[in-house]
C-alpha cells in the first residue's frame, strides 16, 4: 500500500516541473493519478527541491485546519501550482484550470524521520 509520505510526494511534489502551458494540471492530474475515481477537485504541486519541502517540517508548530497542532509553515514563499477543476469538467474528462503562484506553504508532518504527509494550505 501507498505509504502517507509517498502519497505526498505524488500528489504535490513537482520539483522539476515548472508549467509551461495551460494543459499543465490537465496532464499532471491524470499523470498522477488523481482522476482515476473522481476528478479530485483542488490540487497544489510544489516546485521546489524535496530537501526544501521537507526542511518546512523544522519550523515551528502551528495549527492545521483541523484542530491538529502538526502543522509548519515555509520560512520563504515557494513556486506552486493550483489546479482546480473547471466548471462544466466532467468526470471521466477532468477539466482543470492551472495557475501559477508564489506561496508561503503550510503542511502537516509526522513520523521519525519527521516529514511531510498532508498539504495544509498555501498563503
Ligand atoms: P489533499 O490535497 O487531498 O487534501 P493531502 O495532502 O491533504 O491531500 P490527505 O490524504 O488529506 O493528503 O492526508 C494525508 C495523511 O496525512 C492522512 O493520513 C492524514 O490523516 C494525515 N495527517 C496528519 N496530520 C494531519 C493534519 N494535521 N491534518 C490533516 N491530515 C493529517
Amino acid at each position: 500500500k501507498e505509504s502517507w509520505v509517498m502519497k505526498f510526494q505524488r500528489q504535490h511534489m513537482d520539483p522539476d516541473g515548472y508549467p509551461s502551458n495551460s494543459n499543465y494540471c490537465n496532464q499532471m492530474m491524470r499523470h498522477q493519478n488523481m482522476t482515476e475515481r473522481q476528478c479530485k477537485p483542488v490540487n497544489t504541486f510544489m516546485h521546489e527541491p524535496l530537501v526544501d519541502v521537507q526542511a518546512i517540517c523544522l519550523q515551528g508548530n502551528i495549527t492545521c485546519k483541523n484542530g491538529q497542532p502538526n502543522c509548519h509553515k515555509s520560512s520563504s514563499s515557494m513556486k506552486i501550482t493550483v489546479c482546480r477543476v473547471a466548471s462544466g469538467s466532467k468526470y471521466p474528462n477532468c477539466a482543470y484550470r492551472t495557475s501559477q503562484k508564489e506561496r508561503h506553504i503550510i503542511v502537516a508532518c509526522e513520523g521519525n524521520p519527521y516529514v511531510p504527509v498532508h498539504f495544509d494550505a498555501s498563503v
